[in-house]
């Protein structure tokens, strides 16, 4: 609700550099953080748009719905995209990775789901990177629209050439900013693109960031601005140790508290999600589950999406959402039910309790 300002004042200039860096420091990365007014998928599009030429051959590890638009983002810029597919629940098979690596040579570039948002599993970011120091002409490039800010990354360390995330999940902030994390191997990639991009240009956008007194190409969303150098710093004030533990501690409260009142998770213990958890419920129960929580208690949570639809509920638990909040939920979620037994609220409290012992 600030007042707005010259996009080419030194004001502007000031705050934009305190938002890249903020990113920086949360993706522990030395690369140029790229600024787009656009909601996640304009950021993996211009992923795509900018690296690759028509008919390069690209892998997807589709672990979901989220894995599915960007395997469909790539098909639709003329890639050779072949899709690897996953039981939904299930993070990145490294095996099946390894074998595609080893049969095929020609690959240019792997498109992975950090958090998939549909199913609330998580990838080994880590492990793929491992895998990947073998092959490095393939460009490394990962979905993190509902991690960054929540779930732990280390960029450069993993050697992952391309992160994408957005403003309005775990970076606390409204919809409309995407930012893509680009390494110098990939921007010496995209030299050579011939993908058809005017707004969506990583050179052009790079060109007036690097400015002295940074600025971006076009118009940009200024209030959006605003509010992500406020959640730059309200997560470095937090620190980002504390914040992913958080996380993992909401994560577990979530978990045993549903499944101490009989519903089943659909991610398994191992992949599970910090950020999203996805329940399995009666076929069409979603319905009346969403409207209610939303009519009687203001909460909002997602329903399933692509084969999930109808079949699950989806809890978001990120950003700034605290264990208050997770208690409400379940209280609000009994009540719903018409259990109101307390029993996964007592499950939520002895989680949280371990935790502060
Ligand atoms: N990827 C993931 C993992 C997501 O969760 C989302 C949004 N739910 C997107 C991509 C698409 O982002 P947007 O809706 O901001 O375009």
């Amino acid at each position: 609700t600030r007042n707005m300002i010259s996009h080419r004042s030194e004001e502007y200039s000031h705050i934009l550099k305190n938002v890249l860096g903020g990113i920086k420091y949360i993706l522990n990365t030395k690369n140029d953080v790229i600024i787009f007014p656009s909601s996640g998928t304009g950021g993996l599009e211009s992923a795509i748009s900018n690296i690759f030429n028509v008919g390069d051959r690209v892998i997807s590890l589709s672990i979901g719905h989220f894995g599915d638009r960007f395997f469909k983002i790539a098909e639709s810029f003329g890639l050779n995209v072949e899709r690897i597919n996953h039981k939904w629940g299930r993070g990145v098979d490294i095996d099946a990775l390894h074998k595609v690596l080893e049969e095929d040579k020609n690959i240019k570039g792997i498109l992975v789901t950090h958090n998939e948002t549909s199913t609330g599993v998580i990838s080994n970011l880590c492990k793929i990177g491992k895998v990947l120091k073998d092959y490095p002409n393939v460009l490394y490039i990962v979905d993190g629209v509902s991690s960054i800010g929540a779930i732990p990354i280390n960029q450069d360390e993993w050697g992952i050439d391309i992160v994408i995330t957005a403003s309005q999940k775990a970076l606390m902030t409204p919809p409309g900013i995407s930012l893509v994390s680009v390494s110098e191997k990939a921007l010496e990639r995209s030299k050579s693109s011939n993908l058809p991009k005017y707004y969506f240009d990583f050179s052009q956008a790079l060109k007036y960031q690097k400015r002295e007194f940074p600025q971006n190409p076009y118009t940009p969303p200024i209030s959006l601005i605003y509010g992500l150098e406020e959640a730059v710093k309200i997560i470095k004030e937090e620190g980002l140790e504390n914040r992913y533990r958080r996380h993992k501690i909401m994560r577990d409260m979530i978990r045993e508290g549903i499944k101490s009142i009989d519903f089943s998770l659909v991610a398994t213990e191992e992949d599970a999600s910090t950020t999203v958890t996805a329940v399995f419920v009666e076929e069409n129960r979603d319905d009346k589950i969403t409207e209610d929580l939303y009519r009687k208690f203001g909460i909002s949570i997602g329903k399933g999406q692509g084969k999930f639809k109808g079949k699950i509920i989806r809890i978001g638990h990120m950003g700034n959402t605290y264990y208050n909040d997770i208690f409400y939920f379940l209280s609000s979620f009994e009540r719903v039910l018409g259990i109101s037994s307390g029993k996964s609220l007592q499950k939520a409290q002895n989680i949280l309790s371990n935790q502060e012992a």
